[in-house]
């Protein structure tokens, strides 16, 4: 066995997340595609044979990564998955449609992974630019809407264009902890 496969996964993907039960190989389902995996966690689970969709992929949704894992969401029920950029592609376990949903990756998938690397995992999250309902998105702590009376007062007293907010960097404090 490799030592490669004892690398520490920044961002844990579907064959991370849906393996062999214990007492199997580690590399049992090697064979099955990522993305089909998740259907033989099902079967696992119901002890019985789950259905296959057709091969086709029809549609697509975005890939997240979601307090480090990759996932994408159903757009008909809303559930969420652990997806893979090396198969990317989705079954709903929960809607069990007729075809696979294609899942968008960003072109380089390492180099998002590298943008949250040095969070925590639970705080590891990222979305597409173009993702139109980033729901796994921690509150940022939006600076407070001016109340109607303010705007009023604003617009009555203001000549030049309001001061843009000021951009706080984030907080980058000297790793101390303690000495080597
Ligand atoms: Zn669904």
């Amino acid at each position: 066995m490799g030592t490669e496969s004892l690398q520490v996964q920044v961002v844990r993907r579907a064959e991370d997340i849906y393996t062999p039960p214990p007492g199997e190989a580690p590399d049992a389902w090697d064979h099955v595609p990522p993305a089909e995996r998740i259907i033989l966690v099902m079967e696992q689970m119901s002890q019985r044979t789950w259905p296959r969709p057709a091969p086709e992929i029809a549609g697509q949704v975005l890939a997240r990564i979601d307090a480090g894992r990759w996932t994408a969401q159903c757009p008909a029920c809303d559930s969420a998955q652990a997806v893979t950029p090396v198969d990317p592609r989705m079954w709903c376990v929960e809607c069990q449609p007729d075809t696979w949903i294609g899942v968008r990756f960003p072109e380089n998938p390492e180099a998002a992974e590298a943008t949250v690397a040095d969070k925590p995992a639970a705080a590891r999250f990222w979305w597409a630019d173009d993702d139109p309902e980033a729901w796994t998105k921690p509150p940022a702590s939006p600076p407070p809407e001016p109340t109607e009376k303010a705007r009023r007062v604003q617009e009555q007293q203001d000549s030049r264009p309001p001061d843009p907010a000021p951009e706080e960097p984030p907080a980058e404090e000297p790793a101390e902890e303690g000495g080597a």
